[in-house]
């Protein structure tokens, strides 16, 4: 998993002073890792029953697509307030400052569906667990999470367990 820590580019200070950004665009610039991290995710879910992957927007669309095509799976968009053009179902979640609110298509989750959520990357776990109770809420069952990477210094994964407490992280920071 070195070789793709060490492709994340680390970016002091953006979006704002004292956050330490890690840019995983690096890793899209290079086929044989973005190959690499598409089979490590495969190999680690294998035997585990996954009906869909909902990815977040929007780092989460770039390797949750990728692997739904690779596991041959539906992809569910998650995506911010006011996005998606059908009728949608929402939740809202505490930012640091503020609320937000991520929705999905009203039809894009069945009752009894197993769905993993993806991201890019887990940091305080409040985007991921509002991802998981907008499945829960349309009667899915959250299957796991998966983030390419985890920021563990920020216990993101206590927010999750609530959910499952399956949690697949390639890169721990
Ligand atoms: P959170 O809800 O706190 O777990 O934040 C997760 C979301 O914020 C993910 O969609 C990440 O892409 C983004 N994010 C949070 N912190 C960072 C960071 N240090 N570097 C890159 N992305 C981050």
């Amino acid at each position: 998993m070195d070789e793709i820590r060490n492709a994340i580019r680390l970016v002091p200070d953006f979006p704002k002073q004292g956050i330490l950004f890690k840019d995983i665009t690096p890793l899209l610039q290079n086929e044989k890792i973005g190959k690499l991290i598409i089979k490590e995710f495969a190999d680690r879910l294998k035997g585990k029953r996954i009906d869909a992957i909902a990815g977040i927007e929007s780092r989460g669309f770039l390797f949750g697509y990728a692997l739904a095509l690779e596991m041959g799976l539906p992809f569910i968009p998650i995506r911010k307030s006011g996005k998606l053009p059908w009728k949608t179902v929402g939740v809202d979640y505490a930012l640091e400052y503020g609320t937000a609110r991520i929705e999905m298509h009203q039809d894009a989750v069945t009752s009894g569906m197993h769905v993993m959520v993806h991201d890019d990357l887990l940091a305080t776990g409040g985007t991921a667990a509002a991802a998981a109770k907008l499945i829960q809420g349309q009667g899915g069952v959250v299957s796991c999470f998966s983030f390419v990477v985890e920021l563990s210094f920020l216990k993101g994964r206590d927010a999750l367990t609530q959910y499952s407490g399956d949690i697949i992280s390639l890169v721990n920071d």
